[in-house]
């Protein structure tokens, strides 16, 4: 796709979710710790709940760890690993979880930046970097964070987003995370991509589901590849007349 056609189809794929979705920031996790408490810390903290585990599920190990601990660095590195582990459980991978929180608050309550609030000014790819030498912090979590305040302008890449841009037809079977979020940056205008990396999750959740997809009733299948291979052409010819009532 040539870099006009692509920043057309972005536009027009970010139109149609912007029509189908109303974000509440209350489903993400990071962005909902990041709006409650201002601290780049705490929101990285609960996006590392996050991994691989339901939003929900993240929220109530954050809660069980806030109370139990304090989501505070120096708190977190005075108690050992085993008290973070039972906290965290509920959002599962307890074991990593809880060292790459630990791992996170040793460098937080040592860097003389307890918040990370002086790290987010040195700019993305600085911030990025020394995020991603913490141990058990990938570019995932860095990102959505960066993101999160505003630091970086990209289109962080989760089993949601990829599946979706799979299914699009906008990325190869088992493409790697930078390749996927290079192939989305480069489709979305730089001011847009945070937004449109909630509204591909919210997509994926909702509608694009990794098992039985709702493609009939989906915003997107007339621009998608997995819908117009895997749908029968009765089905894609009863959807096309549906779609040209509304539009007439
Ligand atoms: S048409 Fe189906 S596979 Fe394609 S984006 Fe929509 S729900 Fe996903």
């Amino acid at each position: 796709m040539s870099e006009e056609a692509g920043s057309v189809f972005g536009l027009n794929v970010l139109e149609k979710l912007r029509s189908a979705y109303k974000l509440d920031y209350e489903e993400f996790v990071s962005k909902f710790v990041a709006s409650v408490t201002g601290s780049p810390f705490k929101a990285l903290v609960a996006t590392v709940l996050s991994q691989n585990s339901t939003d929900k599920a993240a929220i109530k190990a954050y809660k069980s760890l806030d109370e139990e601990v304090g989501v505070d660095p120096f708190k977190i590195s005075s108690v050992p690993l085993g008290r973070i582990k039972r906290c965290v459980r509920v959002a599962g991978l307890s074991d990593s979880k809880a060292r790459a929180i630990k791992s996170l608050a040793r460098y937080a309550s040592s860097s003389g930046d307890p918040d990370l609030k002086s790290l987010m000014a040195k700019g993305p790819e600085a911030a990025r970097e020394i995020l991603t030498s913490v141990k058990g912090i990938g570019p995932k979590t860095a990102d959505v964070v960066l993101v999160t305040f505003g630091v970086l302008e990209t289109v962080p890449v989760d089993t949601h987003v990829k599946r979706v841009a799979s299914r699009l037809g906008l990325v190869r079977e088992g493409a790697g995370y930078e390749e996927v979020r290079k192939t989305l940056d480069a489709l979305f205008p730089a001011p847009a991509r945070h937004e449109a990396h909630l509204l591909l999750i919210t997509h994926g959740r909702r509608v694009c589901r990794s098992r039985r997809p709702l493609c009939e009733i989906c915003v997107l299948n007339d621009v998608c590849r997995f819908f117009a291979i895997h749908t029968s052409t009765a089905t894609r010819n009863a959807v096309s007349r549906v779609r040209a009532k509304r539009v007439g």
